[in-house]
């Protein structure tokens, strides 16, 4: 229990791998603010269980961060309810696949909005209640696409690598602070944002979902594995540990090898 007493902000966290990462934080004694978008009766029963199974107090904002209000009316709610956050975990993100000729002006505005800015906005509302307490720990949710590109995800690729870019500053500003700021950049995970680009795969090459699977991951991965969100949520909680304490500013992968070659 390294995080009792400690108070975590993790954005998109209704789904997915940020769910992976809330339930983790929890399991390691977080009290966690929950964010996203999902039916209300899906957000009230993932809060519940998460409220029995580890013990620990936890909220939900339905801000939207595709814009510096809506994550700073995030931070202001998670403040009043908790009274501070101790970690933030930027994880929300969308994609949008298509080539650059034809890729939509605000399918780049929205991903440059969600999975970059946001970050900058959070990072920049959190710290200065970090700061004073001398104790923070922010983690990015980055990926293979950090680190490399691929075809038809232009905007998600920049987001990515500007991602570890605000990682690479905000460690350096923050080094003798208490705080770290790290990357984490997954392979594929099998979540709803790759389960979409798999019914799509399949839908226009006439294939199986199941064939899809194999084939996506094994175009990319020397490992031919999904990693799991518990996986990621794993990591998370080691970077917020005392073990992890002069990790900053880096990337850390996890993609069963995509990033070696
Ligand atoms: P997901 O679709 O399961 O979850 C995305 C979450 O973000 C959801 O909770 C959703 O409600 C939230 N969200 C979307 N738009 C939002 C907005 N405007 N405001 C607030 N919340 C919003 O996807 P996932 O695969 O769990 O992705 C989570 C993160 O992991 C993303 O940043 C993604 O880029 C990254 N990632 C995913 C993979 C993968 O293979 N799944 C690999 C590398 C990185």
């Amino acid at each position: 229990m390294g995080l009792h007493g400690k108070f975590a902000l993790v954005t998109g966290s209704t789904s997915g791998i940020g769910l992976g990462i809330a339930r983790a934080l929890a399991a390691d004694g977080a009290a966690i603010m929950l964010n996203g978008f999902a039916a209300p009766a899906d957000i009230e029963r993932e809060k519940s269980a998460i409220e029995a199974e580890f013990g620990v107090r936890v909220g939900y904002s339905g801000a939207d961060l595709s814009s510096g209000a809506g994550v700073r009316q995030m931070v202001a709610e998670t403040e009043a309810a908790f009274g501070q956050i101790d970690v933030l975990v930027n994880n929300a993100g969308i994609q949008f696949v298509e080539d650059i000729a034809e890729f939509p002006e605000e399918k780049w505005d929205a991903i440059i909005a969600i999975n970059l800015s946001s970050a900058f906005h959070g990072i920049k509302a959190v710290t200065p209640g970090m700061k004073a307490r001398g104790w923070g720990r922010i983690i990015n949710t980055a990926s293979a696409h950090g680190l490399v590109g691929s075809p038809q995800k232009v905007a998600y690729v920049a987001a990515k690598h500007g991602i570890l870019g605000i990682t690479k500053v905000a460690g350096i500003e923050l080094a003798n602070t208490g705080i770290t700021v790290n990357a984490i950049c997954p392979g594929w995970v099998l979540t709803p944002l790759v389960e979409k680009q798999l019914h799509d795969r399949a839908g226009r090459n006439g294939t199986s979902f199941e064939q899809e699977k194999i084939a996506l991951v094994s175009e990319k991965q020397p490992m031919t594995q999904f990693s799991t969100p518990e996986q990621i949520g794993a990591l998370a909680v080691f970077l917020c540990s005392d073990a992890a304490r002069t990790i900053t500013g880096a990337p850390i992968s996890i993609d069963g090898g995509w990033t070696a070659q």
